[in-house]
């Protein structure tokens, strides 16, 4: 009968690899999504503090991060242009004073009570005064871009109609 005892004894024992080796492996699963976990968190505080970076040194030329600055900058313009070009494909347009969606042929923006008829005018005039005056290195738009989140929190869903 010894030949069936170690033969039991070497089941047995692959059963208690395997069981540990499964352990193990819990384990490393376990320690894994620690690791992940606080890397999240890492990543999300320094996120929040890039963003706050970003804010406060929007307009600083002597940033030892201006030329991140310029590249975050540049990237919300082109945002803002997918913006301008979605909106013309969903056949609306977008506020220039607030940067509402908003449809084409109302003469008051919705959310801000921008007059648009006036609001246009201006943008014409500007581009027949100075046609290449379109990228100034601080042109005030890019506060809407960055702000444009915050904004959007914090409009109230449906804003007052300006008088007509
Ligand atoms: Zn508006």
């Amino acid at each position: 009968m010894g030949l069936f005892n170690k033969f039991s004894d070497q089941i047995s024992g692959v059963g208690k690899n395997i069981s540990n080796s499964t352990q193990q492996f819990v384990n490393e699963t376990k320690i894994q999504a620690s690791i992940r976990e606080k890397k999240n968190t890492i990543n999300e505080a320094l996120l929040n503090l890039g963003k706050a970076y970003y804010t406060a040194h929007a307009d600083d030329k002597d940033s030892e991060f201006a030329g991140t600055i310029e590249a975050i900058r540049s990237e919300y313009k082109s945002i803002d242009e997918l913006k301008r070009q979605l909106s013309g494909v969903r056949g609306k347009t977008i506020c220039p004073k607030c940067g509402a969606e908003i449809d084409k042929d109302v003469a008051f923006c919705p959310k801000c009570g921008a007059n648009l008829a006036e609001a246009a005018k201006a943008e014409k005039e500007k581009e027949t005064a100075a046609p290449e005056a379109e990228t100034p290195a601080d042109a005030p738009k890019e506060e809407t871009a960055a702000a444009d989140e915050t904004k959007a929190a914090e409009a109230p869903a449906g804003g007052e109609k300006p008088q007509e």
